[in-house]
């Protein structure tokens, strides 16, 4: 077990207790959607909950893979939900969002790995939210041929797939997974359809070196990412990887700024930054711009 490092001033996060986090949290419930707020113990729910952002995780709460990062239960999941689209979609026009992000486990078990669902779940919001931009962000469809189409012809606004880390570390942090893979398919989304924006993300702290953050960068932004996350990965408990370090507030700056100048549409790179946080602001300024 690896003890959990002191947190720094910089990583403050305010409790949830707004009237609006417990409307929130009480249509999740409702609706019983699974949220990755609450199953990745996300430190920004508060904020997030407090103006409706909830990302709805689909396809249940147990994953068939096993990052070390990660606060999700690994399993054998359940059958899939055929009433979850319309959930998801009823939620949303609830929650009245601009801009929503939909994620899931993983499906290894699945011949699609999900794929049809993750359409079902796009084709339902938008019958229920026109005017609604859909996020997804997805698993990397490992060895699940056909599946990657299936999803971009269902037209998400922006499609998500984070790479979490670099690749020496793949083995120990994300054993599941393989840092090609989910590089390339990034840029067969880009390839199937140009107008659907890409993003991704990257956790700091893990172990990693600044240029192997930079290389990674590059490879982004030749598979054409359009949209870079950076953010300080904390540890869930005692089972998970440690944090190596603390990544400061001016190191992030700095790679911000480096990300910026590489070409990226659209940067968040923060300490407390997570892949769907303030993704509605920042997809409304770009649409704006
Ligand atoms: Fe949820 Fe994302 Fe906000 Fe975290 S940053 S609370 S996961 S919407
Ligand atoms: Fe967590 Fe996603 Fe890894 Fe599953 S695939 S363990 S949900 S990070």
């Amino acid at each position: 077990d690896n003890p959990i490092l002191r947190k720094p001033d910089w990583i403050r996060v305010k409790a949830p207790n707004s009237p609006v986090y417990h409307e929130t949290q009480k249509l999740m419930r409702e609706h019983r959607l699974v949220t990755v707020c609450e199953e990745a113990a996300c430190p920004n729910i508060g904020e997030c909950w407090s103006q409706r952002h909830a990302t709805m995780m689909i396809m249940g709460e147990i994953c068939t893979r096993a990052c070390s990062f990660c606060n999700v239960r690994t399993g054998q999941p359940l059958a899939l939900d055929a009433d979850e689209p319309n959930r998801v979609a009823d939620a949303v026009a609830k929650l009245g969002l601009r801009h929503v992000v939909i994620t899931s486990v993983d499906r290894d078990d699945l011949a699609d790995g999900g794929a049809r669902h993750f359409a079902r779940v796009i084709a339902a919001l938008r019958l229920a939210s026109p005017n609604t931009t859909i996020e997804i962000l997805t698993p990397d469809f490992l060895r699940k041929r056909g599946a990657l189409e299936i999803v971009v012809e269902a037209r998400p606004d922006v499609f998500n797939h984070n790479l979490e880390t670099v690749p020496r570390l793949y083995p120990t942090i994300r054993p599941g997974a393989r840092y090609y893979q989910s590089m390339r398919l990034l840029d067969t989304v880009k390839q199937l359809d140009a107008s659907i924006f890409t993003k991704s993300g990257l956790m700091v702290g893990l172990g990693e070196q600044r240029l192997e953050i930079l290389q990674v960068m590059d490879d982004f932004r030749i598979a054409d990412v359009d949209f870079l996350t950076l953010g300080q990965y904390l540890q869930p408990s005692v089972k998970h990887a440690a944090v190596d370090r603390f990544v400061t507030p001016d190191e992030f700056a700095d790679y911000a700024a480096m990300a910026r100048a590489k070409g990226f549409l659209q940067v968040s790179a923060t300490p407390l930054t997570r892949s769907s946080y303030h993704a509605d602001e920042d997809f409304a300024a770009l649409r704006a711009a």
